[in-house]
């Protein structure tokens, strides 16, 4: 499968199974739900959307990142990227975004299934056409989330 990290538990959307954390593929047999997950830009996104007191020092080793960069980086950064590369789609699927700060991020047509957002920050947070099917939102903030996010319970 190829490891991953920042990806979170949850249920397949397709047959209910649990898929464990750091895994894309649904492991139920006859079940080919997979999910959709960019290594690249979820460490990105962290780059983004959190301080450096926020990471450990494993997410520095993995990424390459410094603290510098993610103390400098910041959504503006995230949105210029897409702007960027309009072509290249979010897959974010069951990502780690605990207490992320995402006020205005442009999560447009994003692939959310299953996302860790408890606790993070929505304000004017962009996410028409995203996906957020069985994504955790407890406590996430954000009255003026756009909305046309489809929710597919
Ligand atoms: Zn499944």
């Amino acid at each position: 499968m190829g490891s991953v990290w920042g990806v979170v538990k949850g249920d397949c959307p397709e047959c209910g199974t649990t898929i464990p954390e750091n895994t894309l593929a649904c492991p139920a047999a006859g079940c080919d739900y997979e999910r959709k997950f960019d290594q690249e830009q979820y460490g990105f996104l962290v780059t983004c959307a959190y301080k450096p007191d926020d990471v450990d020092d494993e997410f520095f080793e993995r990424t390459g990142y410094t603290r510098e960069d993610v103390e400098e980086k910041n959504v503006e950064d995230w949105n210029a990227r897409r702007l960027n590369n309009p072509q290249s789609d979010i897959q974010l699927d069951a990502a780690y975004l605990y207490r992320a700060r995402l006020n205005g991020a442009d999560l447009v047509r994003g692939s959310l299934n299953g996302t860790n957002l408890s606790g993070a920050s929505l304000e004017r947070a962009k996410l028409t056409a995203a996906t957020l099917d069985r994504a955790t939102l407890a406590r996430a903030q954000g009255r003026q989330i756009s909305a046309s996010v489809m929710f597919n319970e």
